[in-house]
């Protein structure tokens, strides 16, 4: 099949977070059995551009509302990824630093969009399959369904992957003439709650939905910022597809961003070796179990519960602890863990900013990571930190449900219920006392790291989900 990917990240290239991950490692695993991939993202000022060579192989004006771009099509030249890389240059929209964060965000990702339809319609050949991935591409199953220019994709399937419907891209109907021309009886189709809501259109255009784990499935039918009841009507084209990591990339036996690599069959002194180089970096204490947290300091990721709980959980655990955190988000989260520094130096610290290679150190040289999650669609972290011997402490909720399971059912990890300081600091106790019994810790640990979360069963299901839908052509 020749399948396109269309999404505004793809590690390595561009990453905020997961997102990334996933349109890095799902095409090359595609690509691996036997189809053609093509993943199509902005062209940002990163170091994967800088680097690269790329060659253009089309070029073309497009036109939002009254303004005219002109775009080129890079592709990387050598496949390096895996699978073909082409990258969407419109330097006045993506010349820039930062993915997402803009205030012409809509007009970026709407000219990429309009952009990467112009050049996919002249083309000879017409995809089997077009998966886009969260609202960045959202409008696209429309365009491809209703706008005149792109008629030659109308029996084209599309596919919607939502990684995270928290987001939704909406915007007014005053920029309701950006579009390219279509007839107006199709004009509801773009509304929801008053707005052209990017997310919801293309759930309602696309052929499939897909969901990154069956349980977060489950739960935006009754929680889902507002699209619920749109959840719930389209259940019938939708599936949870549960994500992969990409073990080539996080793999502790070959990381080279590790201090030292380490398998299953000598991780006590590999792990122990991270930690020590952690615990250096950080003035922490290598002899005391640590905690990691890793992400965005966000509600939806409890961001706002780890100040109180850290410092619960270090005054509970005097001394007997570390917790280190890596992230940035919300300011007044970021000044609250700040705060803590100098009440519990020795045995805390934080790591305010994204860094790739520290969050590989922290998976490997971690005991614990903390997941207090409010919403989590799949979640990667507990992936790695479970390849990584590192054991996830989790609130039950949308993919962390699915992939860790309590130690107390003989499963992988910690779990608790609520998102709250109690339930976390719960958790952390009992994590402290399992440290204690080594025997016990070890052989949860070897449960994560024995756990197959490779892509390579995961991309049959897309493919069985593309075959399905162009069935019904
Ligand atoms: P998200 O909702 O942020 O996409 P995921 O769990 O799906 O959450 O993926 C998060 C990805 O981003 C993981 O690869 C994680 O290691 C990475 N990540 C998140 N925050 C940071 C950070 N501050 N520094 C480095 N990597 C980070």
């Amino acid at each position: 099949m020749e399948i396109f990917h269309i999404s505004a990240e793809c590690y390595p290239v561009a990453k905020v977070g997961g997102l990334a991950d996933v349109v890095g490692a799902l095409p090359k695993y595609q690509n691996n059995v036997g189809h053609l991939v093509r993943v199509v993202i902005p062209c940002y000022d990163t170091k994967f551009r800088k680097e690269n060579k790329f060659e253009c192989i089309y070029s073309d004006t497009i036109t939002l509302g009254s303004f005219n771009f002109s775009f080129n099509i890079l592709k990387e030249k050598t496949d390096k990824l895996g699978f073909e890389l082409y990258l969407v240059e419109i330097p006045e929209l993506f010349d820039r630093k930062d993915v997402y964060g803009y205030e012409d965000d809509i007009e970026r990702f709407l000219s990429f969009q309009i952009a990467t339809l112009a050049w996919i319609t002249n083309r000879n050949e017409v995809p089997d399959v077009i998966n886009c991935h969260d609202h960045h591409s959202g409008l696209i199953p429309f365009m491809m369904l209703y706008c005149h220019k792109y008629e030659k994709l109308r029996n084209t399937p599309s596919m919607i992957t939502i990684h995270n419907g928290l987001y939704q891209g909406q915007f007014g109907f005053d920029k309701l003439y950006y579009l390219p021309e279509f007839d107006l009886v199709h004009v509801k189709v773009l509304e929801w709650d008053n707005c052209i809501n990017s997310l919801a259109v293309a759930i309602k255009c696309a052929w499939a939905v897909t969901t990154v784990s069956p349980n977060y499935l489950n739960e935006i039918n009754y929680s889902a910022n507002g699209l619920e009841s749109l959840f719930n009507l389209v259940r019938y084209k939708s599936r949870g597809i549960l994500n992969g990591i990409d073990v080539e990339v996080w793999d502790p036996a070959k990381d080279a961003m590790l201090s030292t690599n380490y398998s299953i069959k000598n991780f006590e002194k590999g792990k122990q070796e991270n930690k020590e180089k952690l615990c250096n970096l950080f003035n922490l204490d290598p002899t005391k179990p640590l905690f990691s947290f890793i992400g965005r300091l966000l509600e939806e990721k409890g961001g706002d519960l780890l100040p109180h709980a850290s410092a619960l959980a270090l005054s509970e655990n005097y001394q007997q602890i570390n917790i280190l955190i890596l992230g940035s988000g919300n300011t007044a989260i970021e000044n609250q863990l700040n705060d803590l520094l100098s009440d519990y130096k020795g045995n805390y610290n934080t790591f305010i900013g994204y860094n790739e290679e520290l969050a590989h150190l922290i998976y490997a040289g971690s005991d614990f990571l903390l997941m207090p999650s409010r919403v989590e669609p799949c979640g990667l972290n507990q992936m790695y930190s479970l390849r990584y011997g590192t054991i996830p402490i989790v609130r039950r909720t949308g993919g962390l449900r699915d992939t860790v399971i309590d130690f107390g059912d003989d499963g992988n990890g910690i779990c608790h219920d609520q998102a709250t300081v109690g339930d976390v600091c719960y958790s952390i106790q009992r994590a402290v006392n399992l440290y204690k019994d080594k025997e016990h810790l070890n052989k949860i640990i070897k449960i994560g790291m024995n756990t197959d979360h490779s892509w390579e069963r995961v991309c049959q299901e897309y493919i069985e989900m593309y075959k399905l839908i162009s069935n019904k052509k």
